[in-house]
C-alpha cells in the first residue's frame, strides 16, 4: 500500500511551526509496512487544497491529513475533502453534544462555528477525538482512503494510534501490535552498528529513535490475530536481546524510573537520593511514578558544600582535598543518604552542568555518579561535554537510575568503580563519554 502525507496550515508554510506530525506519521506507517511516497505541506486554502488532493489521490491508496479541522473558517480541509471522495456531511448528534460537554467542562460556551467540528461523513466515518473537539474523519472511495486528523499534536498521536492505525490494519485484514524496547547505554549510533541488520525487515518492523540519555526501538508486527503478532514482535525481540543484552532495561514504559521503581516494590527495597548537579531531577523521576512512596521516602538537594557537611556529613576533608566534583565526594555522598535514609540503596551525583563555571581540570559536563547499598559504593565518572545544562543534568539522572537498576538486580555496572566504605582510597574514576 502506498500513501501520502498532506499537512494542511498556512502557519507551517511561514515557518511558524515546524512539521512534526509529518515525521510522526511518516514513522507509523513506515512501523505498518506502508510506503509513503510523498510529504506534502500546503496552506489554508481550498482551490489549491483540491488540485492536490486530486492528484494524490490519483496514484496513490491513502492519504492522511493533518489540521485543518478546527471551528474557524479557514478549517476547510474536511469540506474539500469531502467532495473528492464523493462524500458529504451531516450534523452528529452525538458529537455535537460531546463537543458542548467539553466546551462546559472548559468553563466556555460554544460559538456557532463549532457545529462544523460536529459534521461528519454520510458514508465514511468519525474516529473520536479524546483530547480535543474536533473528531478525525475517514473516507473511502472506490477503494481509495483519505484519514483526516486534527492539527495538535497531543490529539493527533493518540488519536492515530487509538482510532486511526487500528482500522487501518483491519482494513488491510490485520492487526498490529508493537512493543517498544528501551536501551540504555549504548548510543544510537552504537546501537545502529550492533543492531542495524534487524531494521530492514518488511514484517515485523523495527524502527529506532534516539531521546536524551536512551535509544527507543519499535517493534510493529502485522498479523491476522493481535496474539499472532504479539508473539511475532516477542520472537523478533529476541534478536535484539541476543546482541543489546541488559542495556535493554525494560519494555513498553514510559522511562527508566519506571523500571526502577517496579523493581523495587519488587523487591521490597527503598532508595534515596542525595543531588548536587541533578538539583532533585532524579527525586523528581522517580516521585513521577505512581506508588513510589512505597519505595522512597528520601531526597537530598545539596547544592552547596555545607549542605554536604551537615545533611550528609562528607566530611571537609574530602571537599578540600579532592574537591566538590570527585569521585570521593560522590561516594560520600551516597554513603551519607544510605545512613540519614535508612534506605536499602541510595544513589548520588555532584558535577558541573554548566554552561560556566568549567575549568582544564574539570570541565563542563563532568559529573560523577555514586550508588551505595550496605558498605560498598559503585561510582561512575562521565563527561558528557558539549551539551547544553538541561541535557546533562538528564543524562546525569538517567546514568543514575539505571546504575541503582543494575546495583538492585546485580547486574555489571559498565565503566564504573566498586569500593569500600572508609576504604581510603585516592581514586579516580574511569570516564565515560556521553
Ligand atoms: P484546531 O481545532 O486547534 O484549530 P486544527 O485541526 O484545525 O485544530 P490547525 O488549525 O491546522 O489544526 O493547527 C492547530 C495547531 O496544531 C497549530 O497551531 C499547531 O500548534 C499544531 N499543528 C498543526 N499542524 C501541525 C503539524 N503538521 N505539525 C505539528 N504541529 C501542528
Ligand atoms: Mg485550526
Amino acid at each position: 500500500m502506498t500513501a501520502e502525507i498532506i499537512a494542511v496550515g498556512t502557519e507551517l508554510l511561514l515557518g511558524d511551526i515546524l512539521n512534526t506530525n509529518a515525521q510522526f506519521l511518516s514513522q507509523e506507517l513506515a512501523a505498518m509496512g506502508i510506503t509513503v511516497l510523498h510529504q506534502h505541506v500546503i496552506g489554508d486554502n481550498a482551490g489549491r487544497l483540491r488540485e492536490l488532493v486530486e492528484t494524490a489521490k490519483a496514484r496513490s491508496e491513502l492519504l492522511i491529513f493533518s489540521g485543518g479541522l478546527g471551528p474557524t473558517a479557514d478549517d476547510l480541509t474536511k469540506e474539500t475533502v469531502a467532495d473528492c471522495y464523493h462524500d458529504t456531511l451531516v450534523f452528529d448528534e452525538e458529537e455535537w453534544d460531546k463537543i458542548t460537554a467539553f466546551f462546559t467542562r472548559m468553563g466556555r460556551e460554544t460559538t456557532p462555528n463549532n457545529r462544523k467540528q460536529a459534521m461528519v461523513p454520510a458514508r465514511g466515518k468519525k474516529l473520536p477525538n479524546a483530547n480535543g473537539t474536533a473528531p478525525g474523519v475517514w473516507f473511502e472511495d472506490g477503494g481509495r482512503i483519505a484519514i483526516l486528523l486534527p492539527g495538535p499534536p497531543n490529539e493527533l498521536r493518540p488519536l492515530w494510534r487509538a482510532q486511526a492505525a487500528p482500522m487501518l490494519a483491519a482494513w488491510q485484514n490485520c492487526v498490529l501490535h508493537s512493543v517498544v524496547l528501551r536501551v540504555c547505554g549504548p548510543g544510537e549510533s552504537e546501537v545502529e552498528a550492533k543492531v542495524g541488520h534487524l531494521f530492514e525487515n518488511a514484517n515485523p518492523t523495527a524502527a529506532i529513535y534516539a531521546k536524551t540519555g536512551e535509544v527507543i526501538i519499535r517493534i510493529t508486527a502485522r498479523a491476522a490475530t493481535d496474539t499472532e503478532a504479539e508473539a511475532a514482535c516477542r520472537e523478533y525481540a529476541k534478536n535484539f536481546y541476543a546482541l543489546l543484552g541488559d542495556a535493554v532495561y525494560d519494555e513498553d514504559v514510559d522511562g527508566m524510573e519506571d523500571t526502577l521503581v517496579r523493581i523495587l516494590r519488587g523487591q521490597g527495597k527503598t532508595i534515596a537520593a542525595a543531588e548536587s548537579c541533578t538539583g532533585g531531577l532524579i527525586s523528581q523521576r522517580i516521585t513521577s511514578v505512581p506508588g513510589s512512596s512505597e519505595v522512597f521516602g528520601y531526597g537530598f538537594v545539596t547544592y552547596a558544600n555545607a549542605a554536604k557537611q551537615q545533611l550528609l556529613g562528607v566530611e571537609p576533608r574530602i571537599l578540600e582535598k579532592y574537591g566538590a566534583v570527585s569521585s570521593q565526594t560522590a561516594a560520600a555522598m551516597a554513603f551519607g543518604a544510605l545512613d540519614a535514609s535508612g534506605a536499602d540503596i541510595a544513589i548520588a551525583s555532584t558535577g558541573l552542568a554548566g554552561p560556566g563555571g568549567g575549568t582544564p581540570d574539570k570541565p563542563v559536563g563532568l559529573v560523577y555518579l555514586a550508588a551505595a547499598q550496605k558498605n560498598t559504593v559503585w561510582v561512575k565518572k562521565l563527561t558528557i561535554g558539549g551539551r547544553s545544562r538541561e541535557t546533562v543534568r538528564l543524562r546525569a539522572s538517567q546514568q543514575a537510575l539505571d546504575m541503582a537498576r543494575r546495583l538492585l538486580l546485580e547486574l555489571l555496572i559498565p565503566e564504573a568503580r566498586m569500593f569500600l566504605r572508609g576504604e581510603n582510597a585516592d581514586f579516580e574514576a574511569p570516564a565515560l563519554d556521553l
